[in-house]
């Protein structure tokens, strides 16, 4: 860390002279170690659900004659298999966003449409849980992406933001137009996040408390994949959070300057 790599070659032209070719490899070096760590990463967490499904089929086998414990052990086995499939789900997501180019074709984006897709799941369990979600409506506002892409980084903020907040509290979704950006907060009354873990939680399988995050379904890859989508969309993600008092995440993305918004949205002009 923080130091250069070279990797360096001898050739001799002649007799008398040598070529020296040193080339600096620091970024190819950062990158592969990225790319193993992330391979370590993914197989321990793939290995805890299969693991448990394991267990859980052999110990419901034993169970058979008993109809409690076999609806016990098969719910917890359905559990099991459906946080397996959010996580698969998850690393294919991110390994496609690490493979795409940020070249992609974007297109002119009604940001309510995103924000309507995004909060659908999430309303369903806050509902549930007592937690409102308010939800900015008819802001008339576009930017320049990938309507899903950005439905799913908006979604984890979201999805997050219920997760970790208690019952009566409320999230809202707000955005905001500065200059030629947009910026879409996702604010809960929530836990909050402690400063010695903002910084990391944006990593790939970082959870403040992991038990909790398993609870709650998560995989530990919503906020990196948000930070991916932000880049890609030549954005950021930042965090306002104080613990006991709830967080504020807020994704800025380029924004469609106004009036040059077509009747129909359509490919941005070349
Ligand atoms: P997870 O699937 O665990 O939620 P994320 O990458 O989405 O993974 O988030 C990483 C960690 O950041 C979470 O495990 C949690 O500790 C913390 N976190 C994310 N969003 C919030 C929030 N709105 N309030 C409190 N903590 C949060």
């Amino acid at each position: 860390r923080g130091r250069v790599m070279l990797q360096v070659r001898v050739a001799h032209l002649d007799g008398e002279h040598i070529v020296i070719l040193a080339e600096d490899r620091t970024e190819a070096r950062r990158v592969e170690m990225i790319r193993r760590d992330f391979t370590v990463n993914v197989s321990h967490e793939l290995k805890t659900p299969v693991g448990a499904i394991g267990l859980l089929a052999e110990t419901l086998q034993d169970a058979a004659d008993d109809p409690d414990a076999v609806r016990h052990f098969a719910g917890r086995m359905q559990q099991e298999s459906e946080r397996l499939g959010a996580l698969v789900q998850e690393i294919i997501e991110l390994s496609r966003l690490q493979l795409q180019s940020s070249a992609q074709p974007l297109r002119v984006i009604p940001i309510d449409a995103v924000l309507t897709e995004a909060t659908d799941r999430a309303k369903v369990v806050a509902s549930g849980r007592h937690i409102e979600i308010n939800v900015a409506t008819n802001t008339g506002v576009y930017v320049y992406g990938d309507h899903n892409l950005l439905v799913t980084a908006v979604r984890n903020l979201v999805d997050n933001a219920v997760a970790y907040s208690p019952e009566h509290t409320t999230v809202g979704v707000g955005v905001k137009r500065r200059e030629d950006l947009v910026e879409i907060s996702v604010v809960d009354q929530g836990i909050g996040i402690s400063p010695d873990h903002q910084q990391r939680i944006f990593e790939r399988f970082y959870r403040v408390d992991p038990a909790r995050s398993r609870a709650t379904g998560g995989t530990g890859l919503g906020l990196s994949i948000v930070k991916h989508v932000a880049a890609d969309h030549g954005g950021d993600v930042s965090l306002w959070s104080r613990p006991g008092q709830g967080s504020t995440f807020t994704l800025r993305i380029p924004a469609v300057a106004e009036g040059t918004i077509p009747v129909k949205p359509a490919d941005p002009p070349t």
